[in-house]
């Protein structure tokens, strides 16, 4: 494996909507900045695909801010290991980078929760938000039957995205309640931003089924995905599809902080007014310090850009918009929250942790997640308990531990070079 150095006053770990708008703003101090993130393009989840010719304003300007500021991105690096304060080790295709900064930014956005339950492993059922990634990345969708369901306002976007690119969304299955629903959205006349987003997708999801407190219970085919089973209150029945996008929500992507020691509040990272974390110099913005949607991210990761580099007044200026933000972000968390009688979907040969085949009869003799990852292997393969993890917590309560580097599976040569780093 090559060895590269690179250096930089700030280093921002993400190119997602918080990380640009962070890496943007401190650099309009003069520091160099530097954004590293696993993709070979800025944007991350939300932006995925807006580099080449921005068809979202939002993005196209964020996007140029970032370039008109010399940021410098290093792509397809992912950061996996610190072997010192101010040192971290990243792993690209063929080398391991060593990464020097002053003052760090952790945006590293969140991932989409699965619930398992009979079927959730036959091919085409995927993440509602894993799908409209693969369309954006060329898989052909036109004329595909797709049922959308789980949870969270991420459904309607994607049911909208792939409905735009003429697949055929048979049913949008929400499983909050209808009066949940209706209590968020009066809450939003203090975001009209919002309002408006949500009577366009409204207006792109005309004639499309929308039922609320439904979700699905099972998915079968042969070979692929040829049926899935909805429940909506005592009825059940089956509609035949191509595809099923399944999402419940999102959980916040927290090991690489937690690695490092931020201290952490409720499964996400603990941050103070300026979203600097319990670690000196080292701040957190987006989705990893809370769900809250793009705005939030967008002015968090402003906040952190200014306070890391030195803008104080400049961050302060942001408060309020922040406070605003995040009561959208908690009235959001709130109206999707799972019902309790989502914990009866998987049976006891549901497979729990689809990297070590764990079904949920045997973890649910186990008392702990150590206990679980000791005795069945839940949690112990390539994901490293990202997919599985959020699941058991839902279903037996079971709270995540103490995460030790490489916080993701990364190759023989790169470990060696870690510990080279460290002597
Ligand atoms: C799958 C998915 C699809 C979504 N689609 C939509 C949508 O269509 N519409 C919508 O309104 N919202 C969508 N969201 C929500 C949206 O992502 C958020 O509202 C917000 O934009 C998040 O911004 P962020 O900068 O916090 O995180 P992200 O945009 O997630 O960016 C985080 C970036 O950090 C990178 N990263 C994380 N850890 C490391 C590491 N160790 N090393 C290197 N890089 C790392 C990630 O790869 C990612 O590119 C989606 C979320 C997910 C999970």
């Amino acid at each position: 494996m090559n060895r590269q150095k690179h250096s930089c006053d700030v280093l921002v770990i993400g190119g997602g909507p918080a990380g640009l708008a962070a890496a943007s703003c401190a650099a309009q101090s003069g520091a160099r900045v530097s954004i590293v993130d696993d993709n070979p393009h800025l944007g991350g989840q939300i932006w995925r695909g807006e580099h080449q010719n921005a068809s979202n304003q939002e993005a196209a300007l964020w996007l140029r801010r970032v370039q008109e500021a010399n940021v410098n991105f290093i792509a397809g690096a992912r950061v996996f290991e610190q072997p010192e304060k101010g040192l971290l080790l990243a792993e690209t295709f063929d080398s391991v980078l060593e990464l020097r900064y002053q003052k760090l930014i952790l945006a590293l956005g969140a991932r989409e929760r699965f619930l398992p339950f009979p079927g959730w492993t036959v091919p085409n059922v995927m993440g509602a938000g894993g799908l409209q990634a693969l369309v954006k990345s060329g898989l052909p969708i036109q004329g595909k039957k797709v049922v959308v369901a789980g949870t969270g306002p991420l459904l309607l976007a994607v049911a909208a995205y792939l409905h735009k690119h003429s697949a055929k969304v048979l049913l949008i299955a929400e499983q909050a309640k209808q009066a949940q629903l209706l209590a968020f959205g009066f809450s939003l006349w203090r975001t009209p931003g919002k309002i408006g987003q949500a009577l366009q997708l409204k207006r792109e999801l005309l004639g499309i089924p929308h039922r609320m407190g439904c979700w699905p219970i099972a998915a079968s085919g042969s070979e692929k995905l040829e049926c899935v089973t909805l429940r909506q209150g005592a009825k059940t029945w089956d509609v035949a599809c191509d595809y099923l996008a399944c999402g419940f929500h999102l959980v916040p992507n927290l090991e690489l902080a937690a690695m490092l020691g931020c201290a952490l509040h409720k499964g996400v990272v603990r941050v103070n007014e300026t979203q600097e974390t319990s670690i000196a110099d080292v701040y957190c913005a987006g989705e990893a310090t809370g769900i809250g949607g793009l705005e939030l991210s967008l002015v968090e990761g402003q906040i952190a850009g200014f306070a890391a580099s030195g803008q104080s007044a400049s961050a302060r200026a942001l408060l309020s918009e922040r406070k605003k933000q995040q009561r959208f972000a908690d009235a959001l968390n709130r109206a999707f929250a799972l019902r309790d009688e989502l914990k009866d979907l998987p049976t006891a040969d549901t497979i729990i942790c689809r990297c070590e085949d764990v079904s949920f009869a045997r973890v649910q003799t186990q008392s702990s997640w150590r206990a679980g990852k000791l005795q069945t292997r839940c949690g112990m393969g390539p994901c490293q308990g990202r997919i599985c993890g959020a699941a058991v917590e839902f279903f037996l309560g079971w709270q995540p531990e103490s995460v030790r580097p490489p916080v993701f599976p990364v190759k023989v040569g790169s470990l060696i070079q870690s510990a080279e780093t460290a002597e």
